[in-house]
């Protein structure tokens, strides 16, 4: 008489889900569904189904090895290669930032405020969640992507064609690349820049200091650095009237007011997170002295 000693499903869950919360995971129970799912390639519901059957070899190996870089820190997203963002399904990994959730309030106000127009540049695309949600969701004309890292400009051209958004791309820091021809012809700029200080990004989470791209998270010693360097270049290539829509650190909604105000923005405005923290701000390009008294 055999005794069947193989893990099933089931318990292989419930070790993960120890393991992962021995290891300080908040949300351990439903990473080590997640993993469980993407090592066997199955939906829940399947996972689900098979919970009192055995879990193949193969299956087990892969799973113990995503536990492991997960309790090691690596992020979930990374683990998987793929996160949801607004929906739409986005392909991850080392090398670009991860769609965060509260960008989903700065496609929101785009969409309000900008939803029958022309031509959009998104600067620092990274896994190029903004203008992909922008096109899935918006009535653009034509959708432009800048990236200084060619990783992420990978993962971003993936991400567009997986989505069935049409963007042209250019590998560029900030405008230097982008063709002569959209100068003052822009409608809107946005940007998720790195804005965190310098100092601070030692501090953040390991997940995201350890495996999150610096180059995405550094905005220079006050987090600033971007912001000075997109509005005074963006003037140049918006259209008067254009609008310019930024991400910013929950602390820095009155110093981003003062210098799109001083950079020559007009109906600036502040938009708050799900946390009620300052996460959008926006403004339109003026000309004259008398158009910015408006
Ligand atoms: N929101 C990101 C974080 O908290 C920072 C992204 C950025 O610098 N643009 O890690």
């Amino acid at each position: 008489m055999s005794r069947n000693n193989a893990r099933t499903f089931g318990s292989a869950l419930r070790e993960g889900r120890e393991m992962l919360k021995t290891a300080g995971k908040p949300d351990f129970a439903l990473e080590a569904a997640l993993l469980l799912e993407q090592a066997a390639g199955l939906t829940r519901t399947e996972r689900i189904l098979r919970e009192k059957e055995p879990l193949p070899a193969q299956a087990d190996t892969i799973y113990q090895r995503f536990l492991s870089e997960r309790k090691n820190g690596r992020p979930l997203q990374y683990i998987l290669g793929e996160w949801e963002f607004m929906g739409l399904p986005f392909f991850v990994g080392e090398g670009v930032l991860i769609p965060r959730n509260d960008t989903e309030i700065l496609v929101e106000s785009i969409l309000e405020k900008q939803n029958d127009c022309g031509t959009l540049l998104d600067i620092g695309t990274g896994s190029g969640c903004i203008p992909i949600a922008l096109g899935k969701y918006g009535t653009f004309d034509k959708l432009l992507a800048v990236d200084i890292s060619p990783t992420a400009l990978a993962y971003a051209e993936k991400n567009a064609q997986r989505n069935g958004v049409e963007i042209t791309f250019y590998e560029s820091d900030l405008f230097t690349a982008l063709p002569e021809e959209w100068k003052g012809r822009l409608d809107a700029v946005v940007s998720n820049p790195p804005y965190i200080r310098r100092e601070e990004i030692p501090t953040l989470m390991q997940e995201v200091r350890e495996f999150e791209p610096w180059n995405a998270l550094d905005g220079g010693a006050d987090g600033l650095d971007f912001y000075r360097r997109i509005i005074q270049e963006s003037r140049k290539w918006l259209r008067t009237g254009g609008w310019l829509f930024f991400e910013i650190g929950y602390d820095q909604g009155k110093e981003l007011l003062c210098l799109m105000k001083d950079g020559g923005f007009v109906q600036t405005e502040i938009r708050k997170d799900l946390a009620g923290l300052d996460r959008v701000v926006f403004g339109r390009k003026t000309e004259t002295e008398l158009e910015s008294n408006v």
